[in-house]
């Protein structure tokens, strides 16, 4: 029996519906189509292949190049009931080949597996495995116009070759369009289906504190862990002195932090990384290098101390925040000084390129006199047409005026070069330069030519940038940087549209912007009180099973149940998050939790518990098991199973009485009638023997149609 994508989300996940892109991506690999993913971090986009790989016949690999995220959805999958494996150099040779044998055996889902090993691999082992899909994480390393390129990627080009009728899902967090275009061709990918799924991520709110001093940035980071005492949250530098420094300010405060980057040792480095997965630190302060293999869903706050050198490595390292979907802070502490430092590293490395024009971007949104999450969106070719409210900008607005005309100008200039010029020409059309190119080119002829005369150069520099950050305007990387008129801007052009810009002021140091209010509050509302409370039973059990506590449940998991309240099993399964195997392992004691923070009786109502057996029975869990968890007798969880069958709920009763046991029963039951009875009872449990007579009851029901 296949069940359907949404079942098999239901059952192993826990979530009730699909976001936006997962079905459409999840069907489009069932047919058999090749499919290039573009998500946000935390989008969702493992669910895309996983769901697929469980629903299709074979395994699905999965190629990923961090070790570290590998062996973590493995062990997620596993926790969750899914046979997964991971195949890696980090692993022994015995792990390995066994995780090998099971998948030749066809008992594995899902492989993880490194790229190199895959290379290595492809023409042994692996040609013995019933493959139902390739799934290529983290796909931008096969693009040189990507932040990340990783040589061995390029080789991934044979997997198209050997397996032309398996389906490829390339996946990414970043990836601008000539990547996306590269990804396709590199893969020889056919016909995918491209899904660019929105890069909005409301739950993150933007800050941009420029010019802070060192002692206001520690006291900034001191607000934010005592906004989130319980959690935890990252502090990115660029340098290990700047991380250590941070880190001492942090411990001399009193509070739990420690560091992490490639000074260390590799056993110093997974002690820290172990330490933040599992909440007994509240901040890492870290170089770039930390970050890449955490899977952690509530960390609730990324400080970056300083400037990225583009947007899609700040917006992956912010995106590391809130991946459970609740709110979560990010600020960036600006400085002058970084951005020349930055620059003057690109001047050395002697390929200043696409660097340059990505720190460009990456200037843009720190500098923004616009909503900064309308600035990143548009980086990623989507345009936002309002504001966030959740970025310091929104929040602490610049004055601003009707700039329609503004825009106008700009985008009909553009049009009128046919697209051909980049900003400074631009700027000089506007203001009407003479110079030689414009001559020679011809642009003084065009309607245009001047028509911006009354404002300065730098002013108009500044709102070119706001056109583009705002969508209005984009830069055709592939096309000598010149400027194109987006839908938006057309919109704009043919007055269907007006738009409001920021005035330019000339660039002073900033002092500090208000600040969002934040307090350490002890809370009173119930809802939290709870949370707290199953927050501590994760935690033990977490430590129990040496497993770290997201893995147990999310906490958007446990808010959902802190406000359902769930007091039996079956009102467990509907928490959103609670797939049956980790509501079958872990229920009982959140379940216990609950009741006794409501004031009932810490055990489970009788009468209604017949049908966590059920949930029990459908998760395959094995009738010893049924009742170590219930707590209650073998012979109590078969008069359940009796019940079940009388009612139709349960058909498939092979694993509770073997078969020959079956016939001697019901052979004594129809030569002696209810007399058999007693006799039989020297030989079988009670238990079994109603579980006998119910099979037997629904025989003749399903005989007598
Ligand atoms: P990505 O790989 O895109 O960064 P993940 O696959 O890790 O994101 O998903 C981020 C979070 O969202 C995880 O906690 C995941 O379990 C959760 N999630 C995924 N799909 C759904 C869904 N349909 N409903 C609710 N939560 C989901
Ligand atoms: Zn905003």
């Amino acid at each position: 029996m296949q069940q359907s994508p949404l079942d098999l989300l239901i059952k192993f996940f826990g979530y009730r519906s699909f976001r936006p892109g997962q079905r459409e991506i999840i069907d489009a690999v069932i047919s058999g189509r090749d499919v290039v993913v573009l998500m946000p971090t935390g989008g969702g986009k493992s669910v895309c292949y996983q769901i697929p790989a469980l629903h299709m016949e074979g395994c699905a690999i999965v190629v990923s190049p961090l070790i570290a995220l590998m062996e973590d959805q493995a062990t997620a999958l596993i926790a969750n009931g899914v046979p997964a494996a991971a195949i890696h150099s980090g692993r022994s040779d015995a792990d390995n080949l066994r995780a090998i044998e099971a998948a030749i055996a066809g008992r594995i889902k899902l492989i993880y597996i490194s790229p190199e090993r895959l290379v290595a691999d492809i023409d042994t082992w692996l040609t013995r495995v019933k493959i139902n899909l390739f799934a290529i994480d983290e796909a931008h390393c096969i693009s040189q116009w990507g932040h990340d390129f990783r040589p061995v990627y390029t080789q991934l080009s044979f997997i198209k070759q050997k397996y032309p009728s398996t389906p490829i899902m390339a996946l990414t967090a970043t990836a601008d369009k000539l990547t996306r275009d590269d990804i396709i061709r590199q893969l020889n990918l056919q016909s995918p289906l491209r899904w660019i799924g929105s890069f909005d991520r409301p739950n993150l709110s933007l800050d941009v504190q420029p010019g802070s001093t060192k002692k206001s940035r520690v006291a900034t980071v001191q607000r934010l862990i005592r906004q989130y005492p319980n959690d935890s949250g990252i502090v990115y530098t660029l340098s290990r002195a700047a991380a250590e420094e941070f880190n001492e300010a942090l411990l001399r405060l009193g509070f739990r932090s420690c560091v992490y980057h490639a000074g260390l040792s590799a056993a110093e480095r997974s002690e820290a990384q172990r330490a933040f997965t599992n909440g007994d630190v509240q901040a890492v302060c870290a170089t770039i290098a930390f970050g890449m293999g955490i899977d952690k869903s509530n960390i609730r706050w990324v400080v970056h101390n300083n400037l990225p050198g583009n947007i899609e490595s700040y917006y992956q390292e912010i995106g590391r925040a809130g991946r459970d979907g609740l709110p979560a802070r990010t600020i960036l502490f600006y400085s002058m000084q970084d951005l020349i430092m930055r620059r003057h590293f690109l001047e050395e490395s002697g390929q200043p390129g696409i660097a340059n024009e990505k720190l460009d971007w990456m200037q843009r949104y720190a500098e923004s006199q616009i909503c900064r999450r309308r600035v990143l969106l548009s980086y990623f070719g989507e345009s936002m047409e309002h504001d966030c409210g959740n970025c310091d900008v929104c929040l602490n607005p610049p004055s601003r005026f009707d700039g329609t005309i503004l825009v106008q100008k700009a985008a009909s200039a553009v049009l009128r070069t046919g697209s051909q010029v980049g900003i400074f020409l631009l700027n000089d059309i506007l203001r009407g330069s003479a110079r030689a190119e414009i001559i020679r080119k011809g642009f003084d002829k065009i309607k245009t030519y001047g028509v911006g005369r009354d404002l300065s150069t730098n002013e108009w520099n500044a709102y070119i940038a706001q056109m583009i950050q705002l969508g209005l305007l984009e830069i055709a990387f592939d096309d000598a940087n010149h400027l194109r008129v987006t839908d938006y801007g057309m919109r704009v052009v043919r007055g269907e549209a007006t738009v409001e810009l920021a005035y330019y002021v000339a660039r002073a140091p900033k002092s500090a912007r208000g600040k969002a209010k934040e307090q350490i509050k002890i809370s009173t509302d119930p809802t939290e009180q709870l949370l707290e409370q199953l927050k501590a039973v994760r935690k033990s059990i977490a430590a129990a099973d040496n497993i770290p506590a997201y893995m147990v449940f999310s906490d958007a998991s446990l808010l959902d149940m802190a406000k359902r309240r769930p007091a039996t099993m079956e009102e467990f399964m509907l928490v959103n998050g609670v797939g049956e195997r980790k509501g079958v392992r872990f229920g009982k004691k959140f379940i216990t939790a609950i009741r006794k923070f409501e004031g009932l009786t810490a055990t489970m109502p009788q009468g209604t518990t017949y049908k966590e057996t059920l949930i029990l029975h459908n998760a395959g869990v094995p009738l010893g098991e049924m009742a170590q968890i219930k707590g209650i007798s073998t012979e109590t969880v078969l008069g359940h199973i009796a019940r079940l069958i009388d009612e139709d709920m349960i058909t498939n009763f092979a694993s509770y009485i073997a078969r020959k046991d079956y016939e001697t029963i019901i052979g004594a039951f129809k030569a002696q009638g209810d007399a058999a009875w007693e006799k039989l009872k020297e030989d079988y449990s009670t238990g079994l023997l109603r579980v006998a007579r119910s099979i037997y009851h629904y025989h003749q029901r399903k005989e007598n149609g």
